[in-house]
């Protein structure tokens, strides 16, 4: 059996979202000025990192990230390794992909990993994104949940949202921000577990794929 993280570190200086303010850590507490321990308040954006989206990121009054179930964010997951799509992936791309019939977990590996070796936290806005149709086209054979490498699944400045509204409102799972550089296509047990805040709209989460975890 072999564990991979495919979160990325919370820290100060890390990629956010077109300039959303990063993780700050605040010291309430200090050994060293004579408390009995460490004790910090964080402050991050709830779509930090590796993070999950719940539905009402994009719905109105659409269920938190507390409601996610643990049995769609736990279990077998096909990793497709389309790093030679330049742009978009669309419907017809993934009908060409490895993808078992009864998938219910994918997770799109992309030129976009390559990103997360530029550690100057600059944003690139021409990430590889989850066209409309491959949404539907996804939803219609009934995945559950569905992840990629970079900060968001939708084209960058999307003018109707119809990759997250296609995906949220059929209540499949979006994990974005994941790094999938050391992981290669195939089957993996998926376990990513965000933050359960009461009706939040996302949670940073960790995430991690075992591979041969029979
Ligand atoms: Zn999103």
């Amino acid at each position: 059996m072999k564990i991979y993280d495919v979160s990325l570190t919370l820290q100060s200086a890390m990629t956010t979202y077109d300039g959303e303010p990063g993780p700050t850590v605040t010291p309430i507490k200090a050994i060293d000025k004579g408390d009995a321990a460490n004790v910090s308040l964080y402050s991050f954006g709830s779509h930090t990192g590796t993070h999950i989206d719940a539905p009402v990121h994009f719905i109105p009054a659409a269920p938190g990230v507390d409601t996610i179930m643990p049995e769609v964010l736990i279990g077998p997951a096909t990793l497709l390794d389309l790093s030679s799509i330049s742009e978009a992936i669309t419907a017809a791309d993934l009908q060409g992909a490895e993808l078992p019939p009864d998938a219910a977990r994918v997770l799109l590996k992309t030129r976009n990993s390559r990103y997360w070796d530029d550690v100057s936290g600059e944003f690139h806005r021409d990430f590889v994104y989850l066209a409309p149709d491959a949404c539907r086209w996804l939803v219609d054979r009934g995945v559950r949940l569905v992840g990629i490498d970079y900060l968001s699944i939708e084209q960058f400045a999307s003018p109707d949202h119809a990759t997250h509204l296609t995906l949220l409102g059929a209540g499949v799972v979006i994990i974005e921000g994941l790094d999938l550089r050391a992981v290669h296509a195939g089957q993996y047990m998926l376990v990513a577990l965000p933050l359960k805040i009461k009706d939040g709209d996302g949670s940073p989460s960790r995430v991690v794929l075992i591979d041969d975890w029979e």
